[in-house]
């Protein structure tokens, strides 16, 4: 990994699409700063696209597109897209209640389930990070009971997701980007991605100019592709950092007559 201001301007200035993690990259502990709220609008003002890429639920996703200046939402670890007008909900295959349950009640009955479960569509998600604090060797072994139960585990800073949606980050994103008239080698040369944990690592590997906020360090050992870039603030001073780093690499914009 590089660090931020070793980026170049000209490849900065290129970029057209910032894709954004939310949990610990835009958000601090859960948290919108003014700060990182307010980077949000000056990428926008400068004429970015923007589009949330979460683990977050639907139910999130549908508020954030229409309140957010953002193109849309990527929620659920890519098995849900939101635009900004019309929501993009197509078929979800069913949530895998049953397993995830049986799982935990025979095997990790201290493990308490995410709050936000009651807005999600595809995914059945536990609590790893967020108000439980759970030790590598008991996540690594739930994602293991789940993954041998024939589901997709994806884990971030705060959540273990189980699904059956054959979606991540990346082909959310990418397919998302195609409906907005950018196909996946634009992608790959305009968007610039900012995560910060293991459910990002499928963005880091598909977006060549991909960034990771300062507490990714942590994560590296456990990524299998790590990002391009790191930023020296953590979480949303990070998302800051990138914002900033874009919006002075662009052409200023004259005045009109
Ligand atoms: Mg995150």
């Amino acid at each position: 990994m590089k660090p931020l201001a070793a980026l170049d301007q000209e490849r900065a200035a290129r970029v057209e699409v910032v894709l954004f993690d939310l949990d610990d990259t835009l958000l601090t502990h859960g948290v919108l700063t003014r700060e990182a709220y307010g980077a949000l609008w000056d990428l926008s003002e400068a004429g970015l696209s923007l589009v949330a890429v979460t683990g977050r639920p639907a139910g999130w996703a549908d508020v954030l597109a229409r309140q957010w200046p953002v193109a849309g939402v990527i929620a659920e670890n890519g098995a849900i897209a939101v635009g900004k007008r019309a929501p993009i909900l197509g078929p979800a295959p069913e949530r895998p209640f049953e397993v995830v349950e049986r799982v935990r009640a025979a095997r990790f009955p201290h493990v308490r389930y995410a709050d936000d479960n009651a807005a999600r569509r595809t995914d059945v998600t536990l609590d790893v990070g967020e108000h439980a604090h759970l030790d590598l060797p008991t996540i690594e072994a739930l994602r293991g009971a789940l993954v041998a139960e024939g589901l997709r585990v994806t884990v971030s800073s705060v959540h273990l997701h189980g699904t059956r949606s054959g979606d991540d980050k990346a082909s959310g994103a990418l397919h998302f980007l195609r409906g907005l008239g950018i196909d996946a080698g634009a992608a790959r040369a305009r968007a610039v991605f900012v995560g910060d944990s293991g459910n990002d690592a499928a963005c880091f590997a598909a977006f060549p100019l991909s960034v990771g906020v300062d507490n990714v360090r942590a994560w590296v050992p456990r990524l299998s592709v790590p990002p391009a870039f790191v930023t020296e603030g953590a979480r949303g001073a990070g998302f800051v950092e990138l914002a900033e780093t874009l919006l002075r690499a662009r052409p200023r914009r004259t005045a009109g007559p």
